[in-house]
């Protein structure tokens, strides 16, 4: 395992971010190994040398200490943009765990996104934060089908285990539900899937589901793809090049059928789906709380 260099971990700060309402970001890893086909985070703008090869950055806990220490405004930090806090190596190293300590310790908030079900082990202290803040677990799920999530994100856990840890946090009371995202046009853009994935969300408790029916790709990242779609999904390449030329958002031909359906099962099942309905769910109660105390 690399060591790099870092000055701070938790950047930057956002009264009201629309991306589930993260105030700040922390990225502990740089690089991921999941493997995931589509991975935007490989594209070129980001310049990230040999992204499947994982990195932590040096003393990342005393840091993440001092970032929030200094902190005058309290908020719910982000974590997962960019390389996944829960990659295999944390299973060993516990330092998305030990940020998640100091995280309570300060009196944050934490919004995860995740492929893995690892999340599940941080129960314990997810739960101590939500006692002060609020807390949302995201876990991404493309598919309802194991086999083909093993093709698509192949050292990621497959969806079955996603869900098992969905229904953990769930019923844990942790706020927790499902990054329907990306839905690969001609792979993954079937009726079946999207139903098989509400019902599966349903079944596990997911209080929600964020979808993107398509995918985007750029620079490195859309090579990186085709030269796997190739090898996966033979002829498939052939139809995202007619369909999408060089375009950034690719979406699926059918994404409008498909929105329809996924509405109504979600709305079915009373699963939420428009991003500000999930932000006031998790969030509720919180701030209202300490605007009371002031
Ligand atoms: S888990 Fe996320 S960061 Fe890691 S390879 Fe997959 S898409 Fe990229």
């Amino acid at each position: 395992m690399e060591y790099i260099p870092a000055k701070t971990i938790i950047s930057g700060y956002a009264e009201n971010n629309n991306w589930f309402g993260n105030n700040y970001n922390m990225n502990i890893y740089k690089g991921c190994n999941h493997g995931c086909i589509y991975c935007d985070s490989r594209s070129d703008c980001y310049r990230i040398d040999s992204f499947d090869e994982v990195r932590v950055k040096e003393n990342a806990l005393n840091l993440i200490y001092r970032d929030l220490k200094s902190k005058r405004k309290k908020g719910v930090i982000g974590t997962g943009a960019m390389s996944d806090p829960y990659n295999p190596f944390e299973e060993q190293l516990e330092l998305t765990r030990g940020a998640l300590e100091i995280i309570n310790q300060f009196g944050f908030g934490i919004s995860i996104a995740t492929k893995s079900d690892l999340a599940a082990r941080d129960i314990d202290i997810l739960q101590k934060i939500q006692k002060h803040s609020p807390v949302l677990v995201k876990i991404t799920v493309t598919s309802c089908d194991d086999g083909l999530a093993e093709k698509v994100e192949p050292n990621a856990p497959v969806s079955s285990r996603r869900f098992a840890a969905i229904k953990k946090l769930s019923g844990s009371g942790i706020f927790a539900g499902i990054l329907m995202m990306p839905i690969l046009p001609f792979i993954e853009d079937t009726e079946e899937n999207i139903t098989g994935i509400v019902r599966l969300a349903h079944e596990n408790g997911a209080r929600f589901i964020y979808p993107a029916f398509g995918v985007t790709l750029r620079m490195n990242q859309r090579e990186w793809f085709y030269s796997k779609i190739d090898e996966l999904f033979p002829k498939k390449k052939e139809l995202y090049i007619k369909e999408f030329g060089d375009s950034y958002g690719c979406h699926s031909p059918k994404a409008k059928q498909l929105k329809a359906v996924f509405k109504e099962e979600c709305r079915r099942y009373g699963i939420l789906y428009k991003m500000e309905d999930i932000i006031t769910a998790y969030k509720k109660g919180y701030y209202d709380r300490q605007l009371s105390l002031l």
